[in-house]
């Protein structure tokens, strides 16, 4: 049996236990990180003490004293919160850079096993939702240049652990192009960045040239916030409601959407969430609190009490039966569309590896300030000469318009929203 089977069973059978014996697994997997993130993570060596007695065991009651991790942290002091022994068991350890929610870029490390658990999540995350994987998937979400392109898109066998066919289109295909590409392969589900679910919804719902002339069986959104008025554009177009998920490059999936009831279960085998008021204390329930995540498995990088800078709502138990805890509601990021001439309307999803390959910014944001210009505000990262402006102008028109005006304009700081967000695209046109 593969290890991704063991886990799928592993879920499987934590799925209905109590939730008393479901916080028991949690708290035996927290002090195995914290003893291996103490012993050899530098950055934790002193960070853990107020949690270990003098004879070295747990006191739980002192967990709300241990700092939260910032991503400021993460940029300050990426190799102390490498491990310096991460065990054999938990296989090749990889890199992944994000903008994430913040706009600052962050190089986060995980293993084998904390993707193989992922993946299990996701065989889970469809089981819940009847989804069939030996149907026709089509997938919009971010890929390079030339792996996924309109018209033809990538086409693989293999979905899940089952025989579907994948279809991949980039998200940066213009909406009326994807709801073309759509129509000619005619997939039993549709999986994408919420924002352009719902402008694609919108679309295909007021043009009857392109249907939906495909009985579709599912919806998924992934990596961003999933609007009321995404989820009813998509209701409305096709019939179907959306399984939605919350998760994040640094933490994969964290909630995923209930099939019965319309709230989030936590992942809880797989990471502990907290949500703190402004005090750092836990909400009330009902309450709107600070996501705060701790991965239960990442020991190449362990994240402990990790700010997602996004905010979510407890709810009461479900009554699914299924005992994680609940949130009735998640506010995260959302992205900004950009709109071209003609109609064209294209959700901007410029890859953070693109950045770090001609610019290596330390923060970025793209602004579209005109019909056929954007701007890119750059925070430089440690040697500004070595940034290929031209390099980066050109993958940029290929991506998103081949007329596009692009400036770039070196700043100290990239301002936050308002509320408080970042905001990694952001549409200036009236
Ligand atoms: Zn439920």
């Amino acid at each position: 049996m593969t290890s991704l089977e063991q886990y799928v069973r592993f879920l499987r059978r934590m799925e209905r236990v109590s939730a008393a014996a479901l916080r028991r697994h949690q708290r035996r997997q927290l002090e195995k990180l914290l003893r291996h993130a103490r012993q050899t993570v530098p950055f934790y060596r002193e960070r853990l003490d107020p949690l270990f007695r003098p004879d070295e065991t747990v006191d739980w009651r002192r967990w709300g004293e241990i700092p939260i991790l910032t991503r400021q942290d993460l940029l300050d002091r990426p190799d102390d919160l490498a491990s310096r022994a991460v065990p054999k068991a938990h296989g090749r350890v990889s890199e992944t850079c994000t903008s994430g929610s913040t706009g600052e870029i962050v190089k986060t490390m995980r293993t084998s096993l904390v993707l193989t658990l992922w993946a299990a999540i996701t065989t889970r995350y469809y089981d819940w939702h009847g989804i069939d994987c030996t149907r026709k998937l089509a997938s919009i979400r971010g890929e390079s240049l030339g792996t996924a392109d309109y018209p033809e898109g990538r086409r693989r066998k293999g979905w899940a652990l089952q025989d579907g066919t994948v279809v991949s289109l980039n998200v940066t295909t213009p909406i009326h192009l994807q709801a073309e590409w759509l129509a000619r392969e005619r997939p039993d589900y549709l999986l994408s960045f919420a924002t352009n679910l719902g402008a694609l919804a919108d679309f295909i719902g007021r043009s009857p040239a392109y249907g939906p002339r495909f009985p579709l069986a599912g919806i998924m959104s992934c990596s961003e916030m999933l609007s009321d008025e995404a989820r009813e554009a998509c209701l409305r177009t096709f019939g179907v409601p959306v399984a939605d998920n919350y998760s994040s490059e640094e933490c994969g999936y964290m909630a995923l959407q209930c099939p019965e009831h319309d709230v989030y279960h936590e992942q809880s085998e797989a990471l502990l969430l907290e949500l703190l008021d402004d005090d750092e204390v836990p909400a009330p329930q009902g309450a709107l609190g600070r996501i705060v995540a701790t991965p239960l498995y990442n020991y190449a990088m362990p994240l402990i009490r990790y700010e997602m800078r996004d905010y979510a709502v407890a709810g009461e138990a479900c009554a699914c039966g299924r005992t994680a805890p609940v949130l009735t509601r998640i506010a995260g990021r959302s992205r900004n569309l950009f709109r071209f001439p003609g109609g064209v309307v294209v959700q901007p999803n410029i890859k953070t590896v693109n950045f770090m390959t001609y610019l290596r910014p330390r923060q970025w944001q793209v602004i579209q300030t005109a019909p056929l210009k954007i701007e890119v505000h750059l925070v430089p990262g440690e040697d500004p000469a070595t940034m290929d402006f031209d390099g980066m102008e050109r993958y940029i028109r290929e991506l998103l318009h081949a007329d596009l005006e692009v400036e770039f304009k070196l700043v100290d700081a990239i301002p936050v929203s308002p509320g408080g967000k970042h905001e990694d695209y952001v549409c200036a046109l009236p």
